[in-house]
């Protein structure tokens, strides 16, 4: 078994760090690793402009949001260039997983955000607090810290910081250190689309800034990566008592039970597992199915991986117009076209490959069936690992119990549903799931078994593109959401405003106690919570009269 490689080491904060594409190392650019000073400092000039925005009518603010969708979707092209290029993702891929999903999270906030920011009325079911207003405000935190992963360089960041945004916070945003550029793409769009620029600081580094940027003056913070990570910003987080989402790895189960469609189910499989080369959080991890059709599966799943198409984005030369309003994916150079072709690009990096080659190997020890892929495929670039499907897996390898993140199906049967059920939850993670039936009541059935935050029934990964479905996981997958309603709870907090429209009164429950106060409260008490009417009825005398008989402070 290959060695996992340690990580590079890590570059000093203030020095340069070099990006590179996936597929062919080469160096796409360098930015600074920020210091933690300024980090501070880009916190401090968020904050000072966050009041003012704040106090924007929300309609004012829903329109920069609105002209930066118009953008993005004029210069998706050049977009979707910079992603492919420092992901590697399929250009396409890039277009469906991350431009449309940002583009519908902008839709979704022009029609939700008013309805979800005006005061929300409290009614009060106590009669003694009948004559109160009660209404719910949703205040904007101040500075919200986003700390994004490389796997979905654009659309990760961006749903969460147009919503910390569109709700009057100001963001400090900081990427991946393998994917920066993206995030660059958000901010020049952003500004583009009018936003004062202080209000988006782009925090470019590694963890080193990423650890910074908890120290600082933001409010709230909004983690997307591993669960290891995870655990190191809970920690700092706890240590200053910083409200956090945290979203974080899976293992996802897929069950394919015996009605299913096998060439749907096949399909699914094979799409769920390998698409951005595996590395999607809501990737197809673990699949289980029925007996009776394991073989024709696995069978399906194989004839459909051998027809997937390798590669990655050739880029023709730079522009060397030297025109300074070039576009940074300008500046890099332009896709060749024949990224329509692909479908599985590289994995991110050296490390990311050798722990799937390391599952792989590890399954196959253990006694799984190899029956594709199985290896990296040198001969494409240094990150490329072969689809690979394992049969027979069980759950002692780590295959079936560690995060993968890689280009690897493992499949093995079940015989009930109640096996499937508990093989799907005998996992310390709980992000997604899915269920393959064409019964869709009893897929929905079996949803509600099944220990994960979404759980889908007949599609996989779709839930990411559906703006409106709260995003997140329960165990180790993490805390919170995103998107949708509850993504939008997580960026305001609620402030209870009460009003007494009875000013020039003295409340019954002010000072003023004794013998007669004491027989008040029981007897109210008795008005509203005891059991027999009558009881009821001599509360409220009780009460009545001992409130006459009270002389309030
Ligand atoms: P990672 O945890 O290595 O890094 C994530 C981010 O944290 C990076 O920006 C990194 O620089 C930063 N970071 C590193 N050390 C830090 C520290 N000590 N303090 C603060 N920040 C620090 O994750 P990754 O490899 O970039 O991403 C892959 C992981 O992300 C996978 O586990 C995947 O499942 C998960 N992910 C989850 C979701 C989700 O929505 N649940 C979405 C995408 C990816």
């Amino acid at each position: 078994m290959n060695a996992i490689p340690k990580p590079e080491p890590a570059t000093q904060p203030g020095a340069q760090f070099a990006i590179h594409n996936p597929a062919t190392h080469e160096t796409i650019g360098t930015l600074p690793n920020l210091t933690a000073k300024q980090i501070a400092a880009a916190v401090d000039r968020a904050a000072a402009a966050q009041p003012r925005w704040a106090a924007t009518p929300v309609r004012d603010r829903l329109r920069i949001l609105s002209r930066f969708g118009e953008l993005l979707c004029d210069q998706k092209e050049a977009v979707t260039a910079v992603i492919s290029r420092e992901a590697g993702k399929p250009q396409a891929e890039a277009l469906s997983t991350e431009i449309l999903v940002v583009l519908d999270t902008v839709k979704y906030l022009k029609d939700n955000l008013p309805a979800f920011l005006r005061p929300e009325p409290v009614p009060h079911g106590n009669p003694a607090m009948k004559l109160k207003r009660g209404q719910l405000l949703r205040e904007a935190y101040g500075v919200v810290g986003i700390i994004s992963p490389w796997n979905y360089p654009f659309s990760v960041p961006s749903v969460q910081t147009l919503t910390a945004l569109a709700t009057g916070n100001a963001v400090a945003l900081k990427p991946s250190e393998f994917t920066p550029f993206s995030s660059l793409e958000l901010e020049r769009l952003l500004r583009e689309a009018g936003l004062d620029p202080a209000l988006l600081q782009v925090i470019t580094g590694d963890g080193s800034a990423g650890a910074a940027l908890l120290s600082t003056n933001v409010q709230k913070m909004v983690f997307t990566g591993s669960v290891a990570t995870g655990k190191r910003v809970a920690q700092a987080a706890a240590a200053r008592l910083l409200p956090v989402v945290l979203e974080l790895g899976g293992k996802d189960p897929m069950i394919v039970l015996e009605d299913a469609d096998v060439d749907v189910a096949s399909s699914a499989a094979v799409w769920g597992a390998f698409m951005n080369a595996g590395q999607t959080c809501l990737s197809v991890e673990r699949c289980y199915v029925h007996e009776s059709i394991y073989e024709k599966f696995l069978k399906a799943c194989i004839a459909k991986t051998d027809k997937l198409r390798l590669g990655h984005s050739r880029l023709l030369r730079p522009d060397q117009s030297g025109n300074n309003k070039s576009t940074p994916a300008q500046k890099m150079g332009r896709p060749d076209g024949a990224d329509s072709e692909i479908d599985v690009g590289p994995m991110i990096h050296e490390r990311q490959l050798s722990i799937v080659q390391s599952h792989v190997e590890d399954a196959v020890k253990r006694g799984a069936r190899l029956l594709a892929g199985g290896s990296p495929l040198p001969q494409l670039g240094p990150n490329f690992f072969a689809p690979t499907i394992l049969a027979d897996v069980d759950h002692s390898m780590t295959v079936m119990r560690e995060e993968t993140f890689g280009p690897v199906l493992p499949v093995r049967t079940f015989k009930t549903e109640d096996e499937a059920i508990a093989l799907a939850n005998d996992s310390e993670y709980g992000l997604a799931a899915s269920i393959f039936t064409k019964n869709r009541a009893r897929g929905e059935a079996l949803a509600r078994r099944i220990n994960a935050g979404t759980v889908m029934v007949n599609d996989v990964l779709a839930c990411f593109g559906i703006s409106e479905a709260p995003h997140g996981g329960v165990k180790a997958s993490g805390i919170g959401r995103t998107h949708g309603r509850f993504g939008l709870e997580e960026m305001v907090w609620p402030k209870y405003v009460d009003s007494d429209r009875m000013p020039r009164m003295k409340k019954l429950w002010w000072y003023g106690y004794g013998p007669a106060f004491a027989n008040q409260m029981s007897g109210f008490v008795d008005l509203l919570f005891a059991k027999k009417l009558i009881k009821r009825m001599q509360g409220g005398v009780k009460s009545t009269k001992s409130y006459l008989r009270r002389k309030l402070l």
